[in-house]
């Protein structure tokens, strides 16, 4: 096998393992009976029980790709020994980094898209508002890209940014995906939009 392919082999590897264990939280919730509880992409969302839930679902697919990534793992032991060594080697490199990745919040990393906490702030905010204690009268926290604000009288709520939330991404096919494939995730915030709640992303 030639050098050329060799690396080739390598990279397809670990763009194989780079996808894998991201399967749950890239394609679970994004088809349309998933999401009929929210506004499209990229509105911000009112504060509910459904919220709160789907922030705890997108938290178990975080986790569950440490179980996934088992696949691309045991496919790279096979390959290096049965198989093609550099496309194994690929797929062990970027597993391997993955699971660092992941394992790195055990030890003060950063944490996280979706946390518990994130969850109970949410549901906090959403029973103040039921209670109108919140803001004004008429308390309708909703969860834009760089906080939660009231949609009646404008009040920033929280600045706790907004990750991904599973929804189906407008525009064209692969932008959306490759963006959240980068973005792993985690808020989009852009510098445009730290004055307030802009709704860019
Ligand atoms: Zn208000």
């Amino acid at each position: 096998m030639s050098f050329i392919a060799s690396i080739g082999y390598f990279f397809f590897g670990v763009a194989i393992a780079v996808l894998v264990p991201r399967f749950p939280f890239l394609l679970m919730t994004r088809t349309k009976g998933f999401n009929t509880h929210f506004p499209p992409h990229p509105e911000a969302i009112p504060l509910s029980p459904y919220l709160t839930q789907r922030v705890l679902h997108m938290r178990m697919f975080y986790w569950l790709s440490l179980v996934v990534v088992v696949l691309p793992l045991g496919l790279g032991i096979a390959s290096i020994r049965w198989g093609n060594a550099a496309f194994g080697f690929g797929l062990w490199v970027s597993s391997g980094w993955f699971v660092l990745n992941r394992l790195q919040y055990f030890v003060g990393g950063q944490p996280p898209p979706w946390t518990k906490e994130m969850a109970v702030e949410l549901q906090i905010l959403a029973d103040e508002a039921e209670r109108s204690s919140l803001c004004c009268n008429w308390a309708s926290p909703h969860w834009g890209v760089t906080g939660i604000y009231c949609a009646n009288c404008n009040k920033l709520l929280s600045n706790m940014a907004r990750p991904d939330l599973g929804r189906k991404r407008q525009g064209r096919w692969p932008m959306g995906f490759l963006r959240l494939l980068f973005s792993d995730g985690y808020p989009m915030l852009t510098f445009a939009s730290q004055d307030g709640h802009s709704e860019e992303e």
